[in-house]
C-alpha cells in the first residue's frame, strides 16, 4: 500500500502542475490563440516604426470560410493615440488584436503601421514593435527581479526598477521579504491577479514598445486594484500608440477614440461624450453598466 501511495501522491503533484501551466497557457492565448501557419514572405523588410500609426482598411476576416467574423472594418489609430474597442463578447475585439500581431492574415482589405503593410515585414520586427499586456500574467517560478526583466536578460538593475517604478509595483516590492530577490509563482510567493497584472505591465515597459495592446482584465477585480492597475496602464500609455480591448467602460472614457463593434462590424465611433450624445449602441451599454455598477456598489455598502 505505502508503496503505491507515494507514487500516485507524486503524480498528483505533477498533474496538478501540468494542468496549471495547461490553464496559464490557455488564459495567455485567449488573445494569442494558436497562431496558423504565417511566415515572411522572401526579402520581408524590418518594419520601420517611426510614429506608430495603425490603418485597419476595409479589413474582413475568417477562421471558417462558412462564418465572416471581421466584414469590412476600418479605422486609424494615430500614432500616441489610444484607441478602446467595445462591444459584445463575441464580437470580435480579440480577433483584431490577433491580425494586428498577424497571427493570421486578414481575408480581405489591410492592415498597415507607418504605411507598411504587416505582409510585407519580418514578424520578429512586428512583435518586437507590439507590447501585449494579456489578461493573466503567466509567472515563473524565480525571483520577481526575473520575472519583470523576461524577455530582456541584458536589463540593467536601474532599468528594473524604474519599470517597477513606471508600474507602480516598486514600492510593493520593497516591502518584500527580499525585494527583488523574492521567490514568487507557484512555488513561492503567490501574488494577487492585481499584482501580477503589474508585473506583466512592468514587463512591457522594459521591452518599451512603440505599440501596445491591451485586453483588459474581464475578472472582477476590486475597486482599488482596478485603481492602481488603471494608474499603471495610463503611465505606459504614454506616448505610445495603444489599442485597448475593454469591458469596463469606465476605464475608457479618457480614450482619443472609442469603435463599437457588433458582429463583426463598426457600428459607431467616437469620444466618449459624442457616443453618449448620439443614444446609440454605446449610450445604452454605457446606462447597462452604470446601472449594474451602481448596484454592486450598493451592496457593497449593504455588506458593510
Ligand atoms: P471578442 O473578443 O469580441 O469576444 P473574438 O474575436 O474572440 O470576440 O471572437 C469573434 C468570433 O470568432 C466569435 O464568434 C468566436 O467564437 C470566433 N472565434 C474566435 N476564435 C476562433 C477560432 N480559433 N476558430 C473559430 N472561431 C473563432
Ligand atoms: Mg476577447
Amino acid at each position: 500500500m505505502i508503496q503505491i501511495t507515494m507514487p500516485l501522491g507524486f503524480l498528483g503533484t505533477v498533474y496538478r502542475e501540468i494542468r496549471q501551466a495547461l490553464v496559464d497557457m490557455g488564459e495567455m492565448f485567449d488573445l494569442l490563440q494558436q497562431p496558423a501557419e504565417i511566415t515572411d514572405k522572401p526579402g520581408a523588410d524590418v518594419l520601420n516604426v517611426q510614429g506608430g500609426t495603425i490603418a485597419f482598411d476595409d479589413i474582413s476576416f475568417h477562421y471558417d470560410a462558412t462564418r465572416p467574423i471581421l466584414k469590412g472594418v476600418s479605422l486609424t489609430v494615430p500614432a500616441g493615440h489610444t484607441v478602446a474597442l467595445v462591444g459584445p463578447s463575441g464580437s470580435g475585439k480579440s480577433t483584431i488584436g490577433r491580425l494586428m500581431f498577424r497571427f493570421y492574415d486578414v481575408t480581405g482589405g489591410s492592415i498597415r503601421i507607418d504605411g507598411q503593410d504587416l505582409r510585407d515585414v519580418t514578424q520578429k520586427s512586428l512583435h518586437d514593435a507590439i507590447g501585449v499586456v494579456p489578461q493573466d500574467t503567466v509567472l515563473f517560478n524565480d525571483t520577481i527581479r526575473y520575472n519583470i526583466a523576461y524577455g530582456r536578460g541584458n536589463a540593467t538593475e536601474d532599468e528594473i526598477i524604474a519599470a517597477a517604478k513606471g508600474a507602480k509595483i516598486h514600492d510593493f516590492i520593497m516591502d518584500l521579504p527580499e525585494g527583488y530577490d523574492t521567490a514568487v509563482g507557484e512555488r513561492g510567493l503567490k501574488l494577487s491577479g492585481g499584482e501580477k497584472q503589474r508585473v506583466g505591465i512592468a514587463r512591457t515597459m522594459l521591452k518599451n514598445p512603440p505599440i501596445l495592446l491591451l485586453d483588459e482584465a474581464t475578472s472582477a477585480l476590486d475597486t482599488q486594484t482596478e485603481r492602481d492597475i488603471q494608474t499603471s496602464l495610463k503611465a505606459i500609455a504614454q506616448g505610445r500608440t495603444v489599442i485597448t480591448i475593454a469591458h469596463r467602460l469606465s476605464t475608457i472614457v479618457d480614450a482619443d477614440l472609442i469603435v463599437v463593434l457588433e458582429q463583426g462590424e463598426v457600428i459607431e465611433q467616437g469620444h466618449h461624450e459624442d457616443l453618449l450624445a448620439r443614444r446609440g449602441r454605446y449610450a445604452a451599454m454605457w446606462a447597462h453598466q452604470s446601472a449594474e455598477e451602481q448596484r454592486a456598489d450598493e451592496e457593497d455598502a449593504g455588506a458593510a
